[in-house]
């Protein structure tokens, strides 16, 4: 496997191979609640036994337990239909997901078990020991758009210590890359090797790194941070991302620091393919982009001033840590979404 480089504003090379450039939804099984990253979620103690089904789900073998941190993993993971009519069909149960109906078919069935695996504190179960749950392992990760963007895959089994974030992992023939840190699971470990490893984990920010040194020994990848977002857990993080974005990483994928959630926070642009993976810069919501001004751990008109500058870039998908993925039939389409999510915010820019 070839080694990609990362290369920096003086146009020096440095090890590894990063350089930096000159600046140049749906129906769900589950209920909606307010969507809060998942953070704010106090649950009295006696309701907090594992496995105690809510009164909220409907009847039948799927259901939520009282535990639940209200990330909004199973919401989207497990939609019964493709309809866009998402507003009218979610309801509010208490700030936590519900199952409100049960899976009808084989696709639906795949769907939540992969949403139970991939929920971030296990609150969801079946009545029934679900027997095929091995065989739901093995779809892991999963392809966003087979026809689209086929070398680009959701991890699933998201993590509790990154608030339930979304990580992603990209095949490509210069080194496979691991966006963000899904929650360590040997199975997907042994998946992902069977892809090719992983040459790279790039993470987004501080928020988002879950079981980061778990992988990066298991896999032997390199793993990718800005300086701003290194703490004691990242202290030794191979690469940090320091001096003047945007870096590029090898010939297909650019990295764009893009302040405002953290100081430190970076987007990772697969130009070939026009992905953005945001991390919590900027996600989808069941009304158009968004951005949490309740998580903000830096500066919400700086996070605006960044967005803006993402109508420069080529891009038609937002793969995002927290919050749902967008995608755009072209360039204008993203780019009358950013200019209408700014305009809605104007009074912060
Ligand atoms: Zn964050």
């Amino acid at each position: 496997m070839m080694a990609m480089t990362i290369a920096s504003s003086s146009t020096m090379h440095i090890q590894l191979g990063i350089t930096q450039l000159t600046p140049p939804t749906n129906t769900s099984i589950f209920t909606q609640t307010n969507s809060s990253f998942g953070r704010n979620r106090v649950v009295p103690f006696a309701l907090q036994t594992k496995k105690q089904r809510r009164p909220q789900n409907i009847q039948g073998d799927f259901f939520v337990d009282h535990t639940c941190i209200d990330c909004d993993t199973c919401r989207w993971m497990a939609p019964v239909t493709i309809s866009t009519l998402l507003n009218e069909t979610f309801t509010q149960v208490d700030d936590m997901s519900a199952v409100y109906k049960q899976p009808s078919c084989e696709d639906e069935r795949l769907r939540a078990l992969q949403a139970l695996l991939s929920c971030p504190t296990s609150s969801i179960h079946t009545e029934e020991p679900a027997r095929d749950i091995v065989q739901v392992q093995k779809t892991f990760p999963i392809a966003i758009d087979v026809n689209k963007i086929p070398d680009v895959y959701h991890c699933g089994y998201h993590s509790e210590k990154s608030f339930g974030a979304a990580s992603y992992f990209i095949v490509h023939p210069e080194g496979n890359i691991i966006v963000d840190c899904p929650r360590y699971t040997e199975s997907l470990a042994r998946n992902i090797e069977m892809m090719g490893g992983a040459r790279y984990m790039f993470l987004t920010h501080k928020d988002d790194v879950a079981d980061h040194a778990k992988w990066s020994k298991r896999l032997n990848c390199e793993r990718i941070i800005h300086v701003e977002e290194v703490t004691g857990s990242t202290a030794n993080v191979e690469i940090k991302l320091d001096g003047r974005s945007p870096w590029s990483l090898g010939e297909d994928f650019t990295l764009h620091h893009t302040p405002g959630h953290t100081t430190g926070s970076v987007c990772l642009f697969y130009k070939l393919k026009k992905v953005l993976f945001t991390g919590d810069h900027l996600f989808n919501s069941e009304t158009g982009l968004s951005i949490s001004e309740k998580y903000n751990f830096y500066s919400v008109p700086i996070q605006l001033e960044n967005i803006r500058k993402l109508l420069e870039l080529d891009f038609e998908w937002i793969l995002p840590g927290h919050g749902r993925r967008a995608s755009f039939k072209d360039v204008a389409e993203k780019n009358n979404a950013l200019k209408t999510f700014l305009s809605s915010k104007s009074e912060l820019c």
